[in-house]
């Protein structure tokens, strides 16, 4: 059946990276009988440079049309000075609450090929780190109520989730885990927080919808901590918007590439936005020297959950893994005084390695 993708290219990298992820689909498409439709949106400062702002409705509504969103990032010091609302990033904001996506999903994967880029040492790594985020985007203590004292002498931030709210974002994890390798740590701070007991009463409850995975449950604290002392103990991570912003990030340090790492947000339907963790990186834009492989990943995230292409996710992700146990690298992943190659060469690499 055919897919009808919104393409948002972005700002700086944007175009390059996304270019080759179209590309990938494409090789994907034609290797599995598939049709992709692409209609390529405005968003960011790209947006603001077209209509005068981040994000038209039309181009929400064109987004929400469409079967999945594959983005490459906003941003970038022409719009720098803009103000509030007018910014670039407010474009992603828009997104993520227009097209309802409730859940974040972070993968923390690196390759054994890549472990000096990793501040970890090789006996903690082992065969490589392989780690899912699954993290709440839209409740929590970032949307509670936020109240100053008139005289500034003291400040509040409510943090609130109701059973609704923690069911879905469990769902979301444990459906990961049957993809993935079938067990859920659900992060909370039970011990002192009532939201966490009550987080931690409701993922219990729908674990025993999902007999086939293995549930534990650890305090954030230590789950910091265990990120960096044995982080192959895990394979997906479940928590609350707060706690998961950081450990996403802790997370994606760990695997030392920031050029490599995907992610998605997904709401209640299939339909999901997908980008790379980083931004459009202003630096390197327009020099086809950005690594096109956290966007690459992006997709093949696409094609698992929103399309249900597991063979096709896989073929890219493979691919991604061979052409740098083969030691092709961009500028970002090479080591000093190493060989590398450009985006575009990155982006045939893959393709060609592609079964
Ligand atoms: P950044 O992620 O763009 O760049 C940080 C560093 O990593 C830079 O040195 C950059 O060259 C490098 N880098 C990033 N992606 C790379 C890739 N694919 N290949 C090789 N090197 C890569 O973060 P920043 O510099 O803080 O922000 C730049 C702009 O991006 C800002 O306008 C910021 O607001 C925006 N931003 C957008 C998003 C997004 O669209 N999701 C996320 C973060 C930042």
């Amino acid at each position: 059946m055919k897919k009808h993708i919104a393409v948002i290219a972005g700002d700086g990298i944007g175009p390059d990276i996304i270019n080759e992820a179209v590309q990938t689909l494409e090789k994907v498409a034609s290797l599995y009988g598939h049709e992709f439709e692409f209609e390529y949106l405005l968003a960011g400062g790209a947006s603001i440079d077209e209509y005068g702002v981040p994000l038209t409705d039309e181009t929400l509504e064109r987004a929400r049309s469409a079967d999945s969103v594959l983005l490459g990032a906003v941003g970038g010091p022409k719009w720098d000075k803009m103000e509030g609302k007018l910014r670039p990033e407010k474009a992603l904001l828009g997104l993520r609450s227009g097209l309802g996506l409730f859940c974040n999903l972070r993968p923390a994967l690196m390759y054994k090929a890549l472990e000096d880029a990793s501040p970890l040492k090789s006996s903690i790594i082992g065969d490589g780190i392989d780690i899912m985020i699954v993290r709440e985007l839209t409740g929590g203590i970032y949307f509670g109520e936020k109240t100053l004292a008139s005289d500034s002498s003291w400040a509040s931030d409510l943090m609130k989730y109701s059973v609704e709210e923690i069911d879905r974002i469990a769902r979301k994890a444990f459906d990961a885990a049957m993809k993935r390798r079938r067990k859920v740590t659900s992060v909370d701070k039970a011990n002192v927080l009532e939201t966490s007991r009550l987080w931690r009463k409701v993922v219990t409850e729908v674990a025993k919808d999902y007999p086939e995975v293995e549930l534990n449950h650890m305090y954030v604290d230590n789950a910091a901590m265990q990120l960096v002392r044995n982080p192959m103990q895990f394979d997906v991570i479940v928590t609350e918007n707060m706690f998961g912003d950081i450990l996403s990030d802790e997370a994606s340090m760990i695997t030392g590439s920031i050029g490599m790492l995907s992610s998605a947000s997904l709401g209640s339907g299939r339909r999901g936005m997908y980008e790379p963790i980083h931004g459009s990186a202003p630096d390197i834009a327009g020099k086809d020297i950005a690594n096109p492989i956290a966007t690459i990943l992006s997709a093949a995230s696409m094609l698992r959950y929103s399309f249900d292409m597991d063979a096709e996710a896989e073929a890219i992700e493979n691919a991604v893994e061979d052409v740098i146990n083969a030691g092709w690298r961009t500028f970002d992943i090479a080591r000093d005084g190493e060989g590398h190659i450009g985006t575009k060469e990155m982006g045939e690499k893959i393709r060609e390695m592609m079964k």
